[in-house]
């Protein structure tokens, strides 16, 4: 398992090359709520979410040699993205696996900073086996999206700013798909502030940890596209790291509806004044709806800021954003 250790060398490794987000009291969700209540607004982060952080770390770990092979991932856009930006200012080549379900918006993104994408198959799975093909014919290193104990250290450094920031943190909502943020925000909370309880959340469409968590073992889940795109995909079978960390660490899984979702990006939006993407908005969603039982100060970790532009507009606007009820 990741430790505290790992998780502040990580911040000592990456903490030039990342922005320290803010953590800022939303009045309007603690007056709803009734406990003060407080956004970690990675959103603001370069690059528009927090996979930054891992990315980072993960190829500051690797020697020069294995970063001259150049870098391989596959993504559901945001770590791609990471991987990208953070190869581009260490001089290497990132070439991006990434589904047809991946966004536009964010295909573009990463294309647009030099790095190489494919499109693959309309699954997660389906871009790694492309991946995998790239590292046995190619000889490229591979950069895990969550079970790595270098990208879940370096998602973990957020924990720590909050724990640096309100050491009174109660709660921690975070968004939770194959489980790098969630092991890795748990461990440097669990490991700062043991009493705080961490909830993950995810949607109720193809929420691949949550069913491997209520099965006891890695599950698969069929992939159907969501308003929080993010939060996509498999965990893998033969996870070896985020699976038992969410296990030990977290202490309850929340799932919401599309609606939901779709609400807590309005009220990002209109109320907060922040452009948040749905797998960014569940922890604000999660307590707008009511699905949150907090006595204590509580921390949402709005993770991404990466949404389409016209699919933004459209919930804004309470207009039908094109996906399925
Ligand atoms: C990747 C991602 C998540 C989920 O992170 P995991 O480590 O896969 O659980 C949540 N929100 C956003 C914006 C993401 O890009």
């Amino acid at each position: 398992m990741v430790t505290l250790e790992d998780i502040e060398a990580a911040r000592q490794r990456i903490g030039e090359h990342v922005v320290r987000t803010q953590l800022r009291r939303s009045q309007a969700l603690s007056w709803r709520a009734g406990i003060p209540v407080y956004l970690k607004l990675e959103n603001r982060q370069q690059t528009g979410s927090f996979k930054l952080r891992g990315a980072t770390n993960a190829l500051r770990c690797l020697d020069g040699q294995a970063r001259s092979r150049g870098l391989v991932t596959a993504s559901t856009g945001n770590h791609g993205r990471a991987v990208a930006h953070a190869a581009g200012t260490m001089g290497a080549r990132a070439t991006v696996c990434l589904s047809a379900l991946v966004p536009a918006n964010k295909v573009e993104a990463i294309r647009s900073i030099g790095a190489n994408v494919r499109i693959v198959g309309r699954s997660q799975d389906d871009a790694m086996l492309e991946v995998e093909r790239l590292v046995r014919e190619e000889g490229m290193c591979f950069v895990p999206p969550f079970d790595d104990a270098a990208v879940i250290a370096g998602q973990g450094t957020l924990g720590l700013e909050v724990a640096d920031d309100l050491p009174e943190t109660a709660l921690i909502l975070v968004p939770l798909s194959g489980g790098g943020l969630a092991a890795g925000v748990a461990a440097a909370i669990k490991g700062r502030l043991p009493a705080a309880r961490m909830v993950g959340v995810s949607m109720e469409r193809g929420a691949a940890m949550a069913a491997s968590l209520a099965a006891g073992r890695p599950m698969d889940v069929q992939e159907v596209e969501t308003l929080a795109d993010s939060l996509g995909g498999g965990i893998g079978l033969d996870n070896r790291l985020t699976f038992p960390m969410c296990r030990a660490l977290l202490d309850e899984v929340i799932l919401l509806s599309e609606e939901e979702i779709a609400a807590g990006i309005r009220h990002a939006a209109r109320i907060e004044g922040e452009t948040v993407e749905g797998a960014g908005a569940v922890g604000i969603a999660a307590l707008l709806a009511g699905k949150i039982v907090s006595d204590g100060p509580t921390v949402i970790i709005v993770s991404g800021g990466n949404i389409d532009p016209a699919v933004h507009r459209a919930i804004v606007d309470d207009r039908d954003a094109g996906l399925a009820p």
